[in-house]
């Protein structure tokens, strides 16, 4: 999972990448970049990216260095490749045809294949391990085949050839945002729309050939409305599945669904975790789905609650995606609700850590238990979801040190059964806690007294979307997945090297 930006229009569209980029932080924490592009004289692009978090990469002076009315920035969460790998590191920047630099945040399920027709077919080698550079190639190859010469203005019907091709050859989930030198800027997602991409407006005061102030349209697209809300663009809308978008650099915006759109099924881990609490991703708040998973998961607590099976004394969350939920599922309860594991907030999110060893050691730094509020009561730990279980087991032990007298762990996501590939760092099946046993034996294997799931129905009810990617709870992945094998074994490993 990743974030990603453009923005056009402003006179410096870099300095609110910069900003934007820190609403994205949730979305990945290993590395960040940021690309421009200035026209007038001596018109290029302008790159800076490194490993660490948008703060301590980027600077005043650095971002002063990023001239231009147009920038993408992106925030990386590394599912594939080496972790700290700079190479890998986005927006990655093609010289031919043009100039075309790109962001995206998202998976590719053939990206050994495609790799391979690139190397025969076209005799490309590949700089990175990033399906960022397989997609930013098959578009190049496709943009010369559909024509123009460099001091031509792109027209939109090259730009639906070139993206059209892409979506022909690359199977996942994926949500580009693009510039072109001297031309403009696009963005699209894949015909799923597994991964979210939003567009905004609003107006910017900038100066005409004259040296005046005049007033003109300036566009965001980027992967979350908070982003949008915190620069003061008006939310215009999600990209729908498939969809192409492109601004000029006059500001002109054009955008048209392509032919392999299908029916939409946006990925529901964003809901349930990756997205802010917020935003809103096809029209439906993640605060709210947020709620109603609480509610929902509720409901079958109550009817364990009520044949006697459990009797928790107290609600805890687990910092900071399950707490939203958490007060929901409290209130339906009528239970006390305690903040009384206590977050150190220096250190990064646990699930977003890329081994399970840096993972680990997360847990023990980063929660202290309250042990005056937790001593001799059973308590009912909420968290988001239960993936591997390594956090989830830590927790029940961190709170049974505490003092509790009974732990039971509560998750608002379904049970994890099957892999992602499409870019959530859900490696392999063998890892996921839940495949193979019931929450009796999960509830063994974290030394929990109760595990309680909530049910995929009920989850798909509280997001409110009757069409979602649910194949990591269900297996019904929404693409074809027959290359996904050597995904695993060759990405993931390569990444753990
Ligand atoms: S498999 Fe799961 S995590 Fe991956 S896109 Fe689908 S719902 Fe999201």
């Amino acid at each position: 999972m990743c974030g990603v930006v453009g923005i056009i229009g402003p006179e410096e569209a870099a300095k609110e990448v910069f900003l934007g980029l820190f609403t994205l932080q949730h979305r990945g924490q290993d590395a960040a970049g940021i690309l421009s592009y200035n026209e007038g004289e001596g018109p290029g692009f302008h790159l800076y990216k490194d490993n660490g978090l948008v703060e301590s990469v980027f600077n005043e002076e650095i971002v002063n260095r990023l001239p231009g009315r147009m920038a993408i920035g992106h925030t990386r969460y590394s599912t594939v490749g080496k972790s700290g790998d700079t190479r890998d590191i986005q927006p990655l920047v093609l010289n031919y045809p043009y100039g075309i630099g790109m962001a995206h945040n998202g998976n590719l399920v053939n990206y050994y294949p495609l790799v391979e027709k690139l190397r025969r077919e076209r005799h490309r080698m590949p700089l990175t391990n990033s399906d960022l550079e397989v997609i930013q190639n098959l578009f190049a190859d496709a943009l010369l085949e559909a024509g123009g010469g460099i001091d031509e203005k792109l027209s939109f019907a090259q730009l639906e050839t070139a993206v059209n091709s892409v979506m022909k050859s690359a199977i996942g989930g994926y949500s580009v945002v693009s510039m072109i030198a001297g031309q403009g800027m696009f963005a699209f997602r894949d015909p799923k729309g597994i991964r979210p991409l939003i567009l905004g407006k609003r107006e910017a005061m900038v100066r005409d050939a004259t040296g005046a102030l005049v007033k003109k349209d300036a566009y965001c697209v980027t992967s979350e409305m908070v982003l949008l809300n915190f620069l003061g663009y008006e939310p215009i809308g999600d990209l729908q599945a498939g969809e192409l978008i492109f601004v000029d650099l006059e500001g002109k915006l054009e955008r048209k669904v392509l032919p392999l759109a299908q029916t939409p099924t946006p990925c529901m881990f964003e809901w349930v975790y990756f997205a802010g609490a917020e935003s809103v991703l096809e029209g439906k708040p993640v605060y709210n789905a947020r709620l109603e998973l609480g509610k929902g998961l509720a409901r079958k607590i109550r009817s364990h609650i009520d044949r006697g099976e459990m009797k928790p004394d107290i609600v805890v969350p687990v910092p900071e995606t399950s707490r939203i939920a958490a007060i929901a599922l409290a209130e339906e309860l009528g239970l006390p609700y305690r903040e009384v594991l206590i977050k150190n907030r220096y250190i990064q999110r646990s699930f977003i850590l890329n081994t399970p060893e840096k993972r680990a050691k997360a847990v023990d730094l980063k929660l202290n238990p309250v042990r005056s509020e937790i001593e001799g009561k059973n308590v009912l730990l909420v968290d988001d979801s239960i993936v591997r279980g390594t956090t989830s087991k830590r927790l029940v032990d961190l709170v049974r040190r505490a003092g509790a007298k009974e732990v039971y762990f509560v998750s608002t996501c379904a049970p994890i059964r099957n892999p992602c590939y499409y870019g959530i760092d859900f490696p392999s099946t063998e890892e996921l806690i839940a495949t193979g046993r019931d929450e009796k034996q999960i509830a063994e294997a974290l030394n929990a007294d109760q595990v309680i799931y909530l049910d995929q129905e009920r989850l798909r009810e509280a997001i409110g979307l009757k069409s979602l990617c649910m194949a990591c709870l269900d297996g019904k992945y929404p693409t074809d997945i027959s290359a996904g094998l050597s995904f695993r074994e060759r990405r993931v490993g390569e990444r753990r090297k």
